[in-house]
């Protein structure tokens, strides 16, 4: 029978790594395995994970889908379906981008946006708030890169949505948009602007000569 991670492409997580799996509902999987990075002890530098100008390519979407596979397979025993259903989507999205090599999805979000990500202090968390990727309660599993917010208000672990940020400039829960860098967004952006201006403008001037 071909597996989930077969189906997808995707190296099987739990093949590779089924040790980590063996105990219990102490789940938080080292993510290191995923996401080999120079400068996690420099929390507020993002700017070196990619080093070519033309942004993230095809491996970057790959791993941070074999991220979410690892939860996904982690979770699996929890019958969880819904969330389960969303993480499918969430990597057939990135198995989707990684072969066209991020070209028809959206830009990252910005480095500042990610830098300035808030801090939010457990105390401000729900008792029975878990993050939205990982599924994880914030209060069970307090991870050690924090709790932030989007604009939108999804709370996330950082080392979940990170990871996302930098290839997307949008919340992986509702899609609300966050600011880009790329130049192509931010044109696009500012000729939305000027259109609604122009079409206010068009209003105003029918009710001044009406
Ligand atoms: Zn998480
Ligand atoms: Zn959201």
């Amino acid at each position: 029978m071909a597996s989930y991670f077969d189906d997808h492409g995707l190296e099987d997580p739990y093949k590779a790594r089924k040790s980590n799996y063996n105990n219990g509902r102490s789940l938080n999987p080292d993510l290191s395995h995923f996401m080999p990075r120079e400068d996690t002890e420099d929390e507020g530098n993002f700017s070196s994970r990619f080093p070519s100008a033309s942004g993230p390519g095809s491996n970057d979407f790959r791993r941070l889908a074999e991220m979410l596979g690892a939860f996904r397979v982690r979770e699996e025993p929890l019958g969880d379906e819904a969330h389960q259903e969303f993480l499918d989507n969430l990597i057939t999205q990135l198995m989707d981008e990684a072969g066209a090599s991020g070209k028809h999805g959206p830009p990252p979000a910005s480095k500042s946006f990610i830098r300035d990500l808030p801090f939010v202090p457990l105390k401000d968390v729900k008792r029975d708030e878990a993050c939205i990727i990982c599924n994880e309660n914030f209060q069970e599993n307090e991870s050690k890169a924090g709790i932030t917010k989007l604009p939108c208000k999804h709370f996330f672990d950082r080392d979940c949505i990170v990871p996302w940020l930098e290839l997307h400039n949008n919340c992986p829960a509702c899609r609300a948009e966050v600011p880009s860098d790329d130049p192509d967004w931010i044109k696009k952006k500012r000729d939305a602007e000027l259109a609604k201006y122009a079409a206010e403008a068009e209003i105003d001037k029918d009710w001044m000569y009406s």
